[in-house]
């Protein structure tokens, strides 16, 4: 698909991405081709922020009217005592990825998990008694707690290296009817015959690990043939747990599709209009060839 191209004009106007770093952000290839195929004088920007810049820099936007802006590692929590309205689902999750302006107010909420549900979404959508392995309990892992339990998924296990790190997301439990459960590492090959759904949140199978897995080659065997092993990287693309999963004939799902589906909820949100979601994966997709990442 071709994607369209565009200029600036007196009358451009911003919207953004903070974090630190971007620069090896892919939010710009895709909201920027989106925007032009809408026919939106609007412009997105990574800007590099430093903690300590973070209420300057929010200042510095609102004197600017910046529109809106997508935030990434290290602020997601940081953000929320400068923001005047935070949704419900982003005071679960425990992080904001997606900001705007309302009525001179800054709103927050956050779209990973929706970009994380859209793929359940259209392949298979989770069923009520599915048993769900989280791998790993960093941020990503609470928008992926919070997805699945949207999803209405009831058996939730959150697996990592530190269990008592892993005690707040036993308190994600008391949102809908479900459980969620901290489970230490060694103990999950005991859940993987169980489990419906694997999902990785660590960074276990990306760059410097690309030769890993989360799931140890001689752990996969364990699984059930219909289960779907989701992992959240999408550089590489397989990793090595999803060509494992592949070579034993289970469903998979890269995080490519979570990446695209949480940009453009973002930009309907800043826009309230639809968003040309395959503009957005053709440009990331061609931007990921001709970088041979894909
Ligand atoms: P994070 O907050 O740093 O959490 C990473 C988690 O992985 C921690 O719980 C950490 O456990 C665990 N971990 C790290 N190395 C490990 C290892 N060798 N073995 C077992 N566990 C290990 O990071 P995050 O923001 O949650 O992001 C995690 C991953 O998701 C990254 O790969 C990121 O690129 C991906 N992601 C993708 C999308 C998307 O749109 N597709 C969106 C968000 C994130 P400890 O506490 O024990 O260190």
């Amino acid at each position: 698909m071709l994607v369209p191209s565009r200029s600036i004009t007196g009358a451009t106007q911003l919207l953004g991405l903070i974090g630190d770093p971007v620069r090896h952000s892919l939010s710009p290839i895709m909201q920027n081709a989106a925007l032009a195929a809408m026919g939106l004088d609007y412009l997105y920007v990574p800007f590099p922020v430093k903690s300590a810049e973070l209420a300057t820099v929010l200042a510095g936007f609102q004197a600017i009217d910046l529109k809106g802006f997508n935030i990434t590692i290290p602020h997601k929590q940081a953000i929320f005592s400068l923001l005047d309205q935070v949704s419900p689902l982003a005071q679960r999750v425990g992080a904001v990825n997606t900001v705007w302006r309302s009525e001179e107010q800054w709103c927050g909420t956050n779209t990973d998990v929706q970009g994380f549900m859209s793929p359940l979404q259209q392949q298979v959508w989770p069923r009520m008694d599915w048993v769900t392995l989280v791998l790993g309990g960093g941020g990503a892992a609470r928008a992926v707690v919070a997805g699945c339990q949207q999803l209405g998924c009831q058996t939730i296990y959150v697996a990592g290296r530190k269990v008592e790190k892993l005690r707040s997301f036993e308190a994600m439990g008391d949102f809908g009817h479900g459980k969620v459960m901290a489970l230490p590492w060694e103990k999950v090959p005991e859940v993987l015959p169980q489990a419906d759904l694997v999902v990785n949140t660590t960074p276990v199978g990306m760059e410097p690990m690309l030769e890993e897995s989360p799931l140890a080659p001689e752990w996969i065997c364990f699984l059930k043939p219909e289960t779907i092993v989701y992992d959240l990287i999408y550089i590489p693309n397989p990793t090595l747990l999803l060509k494992l999963a592949q070579d034993q004939g289970l469903t998979t799902i890269d995080g490519l599709e979570m990446l695209i589906q949480q940009g453009a909820a973002a930009l309907e949100i800043w826009t309230q209009q639809t968003v040309p979601v395959e503009i957005m994966r053709s440009a990331l997709q061609e931007h990921l060839r001709k970088s041979h990442q894909l």
